[in-house]
């Protein structure tokens, strides 16, 4: 019987691990630069704090989740995300109490959810994170969104747009609320099983409901915006004021709402534009969640932050044709010619290895011509020969590739001359 992986994962074979090791690395270099700190919490979490955090009437507690028993008889979940662990762990270690506030921190890793397969969705897909807990000044919100845009544009990607709303304050989502019951009540046998149970529940969720998205009460439903109190819409303002400040385009979107129940004010998308994408377009998600830290056990703090997946990234590198520049190339590839000479390859290639210059060699006794055409696939940048003579000699023969320039070196010199032609100290 053959196996095969389970649907909606994938294996990421050595020839893509580049791409992704490169993207980590991006990320990782824009966390130091913007100062969001890491944090590594567990896969799986109680299975409460996701229904508590994320909330009952999303996508993603109703029908998304990977819940289990343990054998303790506990209910466990893999994570679909990362905010909810963050906070938990920001209010399990106390770091409201911290001396530097606001705490930012970053995250990345393997989030799971049950979807439907297609292009974009997965059910095991890796999220890079960030989050901004004890500030509610709306210049970090707009810090936030800035990361974000930089993450894409230091990829390389052109094509992008960010959309941007306000979800207001708890009144403003109060009144809101109440009109959009009025809004949707009379025609609600016309939407989804869905949305029928939102309307009482949680009725801004109907805004970002996938199968009744074309209905045409949707257009004319009331807009958060309309009913921002002022507080709220100074917010507002002074954010995208920031963004201004920033050089940083947007469009306000007064639909968007995202599929989380702890938002607050700022939310935020950015989508990719170019041709081919196909269907789904967002490429991260983020908002403002003041409620949510005092809604898992924490005392009431304001808190911000986005999620992308790497996948949807590179879905969008691949539309806009982008290529990474991906230093996976070979240093060395050392031929030996002999059995003498062999003995003297394996000790050179651990003498470059412990200077930091990769290096390989043949494994399978293989003749000349063929250990070239090795050294050739690899992209080795240099090829070091060895044969009787040059042991007798002392030197050996060094071909660089590029050029084809061939030379012989003192072998006491080799590991040297090939740091200076590498440019490595
Ligand atoms: P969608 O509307 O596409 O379902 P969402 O609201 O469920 O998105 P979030 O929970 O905000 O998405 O997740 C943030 C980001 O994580 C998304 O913008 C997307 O880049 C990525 N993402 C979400 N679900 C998946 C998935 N199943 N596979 C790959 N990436 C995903
Ligand atoms: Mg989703």
């Amino acid at each position: 019987m053959a196996f095969k992986v389970p649907r909606g994962t994938q294996d990421i074979l050595p020839e893509n691990t580049p791409k992704w090791q490169k993207i980590e690395s991006i990320l990782r270099e824009l966390a130091r630069v913007y100062r969001y700190k890491e944090i590594r919490t567990p896969i799986f979490e109680h299975t409460e704090l996701f229904q508590r955090s994320v909330g009952d009437t999303t996508d993603i507690v109703q029908k998304e989740m990977y819940t289990f028993e343990d054998r303790g008889g506990r209910s466990l979940t893999l994570r679909p995300e990362g905010t909810a662990s963050t906070v938990r762990a920001y209010v399990e270690h106390k770091m409201y109490g911290a001396p530097d506030q606001p705490i930012k921190l970053s995250y990345m890793g393997p989030m799971f959810r049950y979807e439907r397969q297609q292009a974009g969705r997965y059910r095991q897909f890796v999220q890079f994170g960030v989050e901004a807990i004890g500030s509610a000044d709306p210049a970090i919100d707009a810090e936030v969104i800035a990361f974000a845009m930089d993450i894409y544009q230091t990829v390389g990607l052109k094509d992008l747009k960010l959309m941007i709303n306000s979800l207001g304050d708890k009144e403003t989502r109060d009144t809101h609320r109440t009109a959009l019951i009025n809004h949707f009540k009379p025609h609600i046998h016309e939407f989804c099983d869905d949305c029928k149970n939102r309307l009482e529940k949680n009725p801004l969720r109907i805004l970002d409901c996938k199968v009744d998205r074309e209905h045409p009460l949707m257009q004319t439903a009331p807009k958060l915006t309309d009913y921002l109190t002022p507080t709220s819409r100074e917010y507002f303002e002074q954010v995208k004021k920031y963004l201004e400040i920033l050089g940083i385009e947007y469009e306000v979107d007064p639909n968007l709402v995202r599929g989380l129940d702890y938002y607050t004010h700022t939310a935020f998308e950015i989508m990719s534009t170019a041709e081919g994408f196909g269907a789904i377009t967002t490429l991260c998600g983020g908002g403002r969640y003041n409620g949510l830290v005092e809604e898992i056990g924490g005392p009431d703090v304001p808190g911000i932050g986005f999620a992308l997946s790497i996948e949807r990234l590179l879905l969008a590198l691949e539309a806009e044709g982008v290529e990474l520049e991906l230093d996976d190339a070979l240093d060395v590839y050392v031929i030996a010619l002999g059995d003498e000479a062999k003995l003297k390859a394996v000790e050179l290639i651990s003498s470059f290895r412990l200077k930091g210059i990769s290096a390989d060699m043949d494994y399978l006794m293989r003749k000349m011509k063929a250990q070239m055409k090795s050294a050739d696939r690899l992209q080795a940048k240099f090829v070091v020969i060895i044969g009787e003579t040059e042991l007798e000699e002392g030197v050996v023969v060094v071909k660089q590739m590029e050029t084809g320039n061939q030379e012989k070196v003192e072998i006491n010199e080799i590991v040297n001359y090939l740091k200076q032609q590498l440019s490595i100290d």
